[in-house]
């Protein structure tokens, strides 16, 4: 694969970041309450997937791992797509090798919405482009999205799925991540290590994994 929507959040927010995941992720350390955190997240993703009844989800592992399978899982989605499935979760789409699947794919009159799960109360500007590069990729396979959405969490938990209509700001984007995505495919394959300088990006939007190592390198400088 060439560019996931995870790199691409990553190598915006550091470009080292992503060349790191690439070359050198050994040197990763996530903190245990952040892993507690992604594991609430996807719990509640994992919940979200029946928030409009039943549904058929995509995820496929290789055999005897918790590795998505994405070969398979683009193809699972395209029978479901041309079967007329009405609501798909992680539905998986790829276009010249830019990969990202999406929580929740839902069928309408026209064309599909989309719809992005976040276990957070507000809506977050990373958040929107998040959603963007998805819009981005499901629109270069052609596929009609009419409105996207993120899904916060609400306050009442007998009905925490709150959506968010994003859709003209995740258009708006759209230009931005075309801007981008093949800069960051060029980069991530590189030999060297790019030459970043640590600051603001090692804590916004999310603390960086590999603060340990990229502030230890540049106390030796
Ligand atoms: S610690 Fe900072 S400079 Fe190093 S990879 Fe992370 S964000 Fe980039």
């Amino acid at each position: 694969m060439a560019i996931t929507k995870t790199d691409f959040m990553r190598g915006m927010q550091c470009p080292k970041m992503l060349w790191l995941d690439k070359h050198r992720p050994k040197l990763k350390v996530i903190p245990p309450e952040v892993q507690a955190r992604l594991d609430a997240g996807n719990d509640f993703g994992d919940r979200a997937m029946g928030m409009f009844g039943p549904y058929e989800e995509m995820t496929v592992y290789h055999p005897g791992t918790q590795v998505p399978d994405k070969a398979a899982m683009l193809q699972r989605t395209q029978e479901h797509l041309a079967a007329g499935t009405p609501v798909i979760c992680e539905a998986a789409f790829s276009n010249y090798n830019n990969y990202c699947a999406v929580d929740i794919l839902r069928r309408t009159e026209g064309g599909y919405e989309l719809y992005e799960v976040k276990n957070a109360p507000a809506v977050r500007p990373q958040f929107v482009r998040d959603a963007a590069f998805q819009y981005y990729i499901v629109r270069r396979c052609r596929l009609p999205v009419e409105r996207v959405f993120l899904v916060l969490h609400g306050e009442d938990e007998d009905a925490p799925f709150v959506p968010v209509d994003v859709t003209e700001e995740v258009k708006g984007l759209y230009d931005w991540v075309n801007g981008h995505i093949w800069d960051l495919n060029r980069m991530q394959k590189q030999a060297e290590e790019p030459g970043q300088e640590p600051g603001a990006q090692c804590e916004r939007p999310y603390a960086c994994w590999y603060y340990g190592y990229c502030h230890a390198q540049e106390e030796r400088e």
